[in-house]
């Protein structure tokens, strides 16, 4: 007599709950591949948050804040796809915390062909793949909480950090970050303290 009660279970939405445990289980089965690489670690400990209020987007990535937002509607009833959207934003915050672009560049690829290696599958919905970013080369940062930018092209015009304007109520200006590779042109002798 079979009985497929694990199966009529699996097939009902997850929790909240069912959907942060197994979130974090993959999140450190997923860390190996995000620690100790050539470009760097991904650093601190990752927040991971479901919420039902995203309609665009499956997942986003708060890179200073160390965040991880997934869609708790679409994943409660894919959970075996979650994986492969939580491997993509990490795949952000470890490129943010190497001090590289962390867009969807030709190196975010590069880790994201990684994911097959995890063995769970590749959620066919998602097509970022089409669209390679060039590297963005210019580094702004914030002087009060070191929140980074990476453009492509230099700033034309004065950006402020969203950031502490939320928390302060202040306009942090972007200043550009003297990195290991410098612009041409870029006011080195404007270093303030
Ligand atoms: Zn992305
Ligand atoms: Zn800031």
């Amino acid at each position: 007599m079979m009985q497929n009660t694990n199966l009529a279970v699996s097939s009902a939405p997850l929790t909240v709950p069912e959907l942060i445990r197994m979130a974090y289980d993959c999140y450190y089965q997923f860390l190996p591949y995000f620690r100790d690489q050539p470009e760097g670690s991904i650093s601190g400990k990752v927040e991971i948050e479901f919420t039902p209020r995203m309609r665009q987007k499956l997942g986003l990535a708060y890179l200073f804040e160390h965040r991880i937002r997934l869609n708790q509607t679409y994943f409660a009833s894919e959970a075996s796809l979650m994986p492969y959207t939580l491997f993509h934003e990490m795949t952000h915050l470890w490129l943010y915390d190497c001090m590289l672009d962390p867009g969807h560049t030709r190196r975010f690829y590069k880790k994201m062909a990684e994911f097959t290696a995890t063995g769970f599958a590749i959620d066919p919905d998602v097509h970022v793949h089409t669209r390679i970013a060039a590297e963005g080369k210019f580094v702004y940062s914030c002087p009060n909480c070191n929140n980074r930018w990476y453009l492509r092209d230099r700033l034309g015009y004065a950006i402020y950090c969203g950031h502490c304007f939320d928390k302060d109520g202040v306009e942090y200006f972007a200043k550009p970050l003297q990195s290991e590779r410098p612009t041409p042109d870029l006011n080195t002798n404007d270093t303030a303290a």
